[in-house]
């Protein structure tokens, strides 16, 4: 890495209210589930958006309506591999579970360095591991098993968030970290194994939802809008954080159910199967921070959430199913 000094660096102005400039906005996994909602919000307010995505996860029609846009820009690229842009933010979201992470982020935070522009990393609770410490604060260092499962995706964020404040103390770059916890709404992956799109998706198609383990072990799930406002408080603010953005309603997974059974589908039934090895146990964020730095909390409760998701879960099932022919 090679570390430019403070002179060299270019802050970025952010003048808000009537007249703001605009901005040129690159969302990294901007055609995936949350980066396509932060879109959204971002064309909205009349941004210059480019979304730089390899459709790994991500699917094109997330974006769809903003390509005739001539403020909509979509770049299919893979962040391992350096690119060449003029912005002046980054919504780095990007991220497949594997090592390509790491190298993906070190890009990034090099085309940031180079032009002088704000870095936002989409870190994760995963961070903290199977926490010792309930709710989890930032200033928790985490407790995660390094050659466990899971720790391709943890220990990769981790490095993450070293190499972030790396390039911030080493080459004077803006950054920010968000912390986020588990987010379900419209556009989640299907079939992506995350227990909430399991759920629903298995309530929809009249499957038993699958609870792993005794189903006692605890996360928090925050609604998509209310993540987005969160990452854009975080970019626009002053502060660097990180910061946790969730929800800190604390549901065990048997809850969870009885949560997709009341608002869902009320003859939905559940089964039990094997969990794997290392799951937290427990995890429910403090956000005392970003309510008071930020001045963000979350506002949509599950039981509002849900149902929005469902519906378009709905959809997608019935195009998917008419596809198959049934
Ligand atoms: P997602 O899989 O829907 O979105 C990720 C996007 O990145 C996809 O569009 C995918 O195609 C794209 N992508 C993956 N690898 C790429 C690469 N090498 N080059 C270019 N594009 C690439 O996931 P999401 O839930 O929207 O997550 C977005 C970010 O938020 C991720 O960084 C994730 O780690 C973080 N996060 C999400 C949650 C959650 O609950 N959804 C929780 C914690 C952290
Ligand atoms: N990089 C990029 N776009 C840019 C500038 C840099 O993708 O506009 C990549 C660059 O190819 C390198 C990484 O970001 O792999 C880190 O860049 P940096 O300049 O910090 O490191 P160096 O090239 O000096 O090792
Ligand atoms: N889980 C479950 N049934 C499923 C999928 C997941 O009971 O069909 C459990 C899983 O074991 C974990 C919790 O739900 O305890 C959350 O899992 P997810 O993968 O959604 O999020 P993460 O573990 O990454 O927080």
């Amino acid at each position: 890495m090679r570390v430019i000094s403070f002179a060299q660096r270019r802050p970025v102005r952010i003048p808000v209210g009537i007249g703001r400039k605009r901005m040129r906005v690159v969302v990294t996994g901007g055609s995936g589930f949350v980066g396509s909602h932060l879109v959204d919000k971002l064309m909205e307010r009349g941004d210059e958006v480019i979304v730089i995505d390899n459709f790994f996860t991500g699917r094109k029609e997330n974006v769809a309506h903003h390509l005739d846009n001539p403020r909509f820009e979509l770049i299919r690229h893979d962040v391992v591999n350096p690119i060449l842009l003029e912005v002046d933010m980054i919504y780095h979201l990007a991220c497949p579970a594997s090592p390509t992470n790491v190298i993906g982020t070190l890009n990034m935070l090099g085309l940031a360095k180079r032009v002088g522009a704000r870095f936002l990393l989409t870190s994760t609770s995963e961070v903290y591991g199977d926490p010792l410490e309930h709710p989890q604060k930032e200033t928790y260092w985490g407790h995660v098993n390094p050659i466990g499962v899971r720790s391709c995706y943890d220990e990769g964020k981790r490095t993450a968030e070293t190499l972030t404040m790396d390039y911030h103390r080493g080459a004077g770059i803006e950054v920010r970290i968000a912390r986020i916890f588990n987010t379900y709404g419209p556009r989640m992956c299907l079939d992506d194994g995350r227990v909430v799109s399991n759920f629903v998706s298995q309530a929809i198609r009249k499957q038993p939802m699958t609870v792993y383990g005794d189903g006692k072990q605890t996360r928090s799930f925050q609604y998509v809008s209310d993540l987005v406002d969160g990452l854009m408080a975080l970019m626009e603010g002053e502060h660097i954080g990180p910061f946790n953005l969730g929800n800190p309603g604390e549901f065990t997974m048997l809850e969870l159910a009885q949560v997709v059974k009341e608002t869902i589908d009320s003859s939905a039934t559940i089964e039990f199967g094997e969990n794997t090895a290392d799951d937290p146990q427990k995890r429910k964020p403090d956000i005392s921070k970003a309510k008071q730095l930020l001045n963000w909390e979350p506002k949509v409760p599950l039981r509002e959430g849900l149902p929005k998701m469902a519906s378009d879960f709905r959809n997608r099932i019935l195009i998917e199913d008419e596809g198959k022919g049934n």
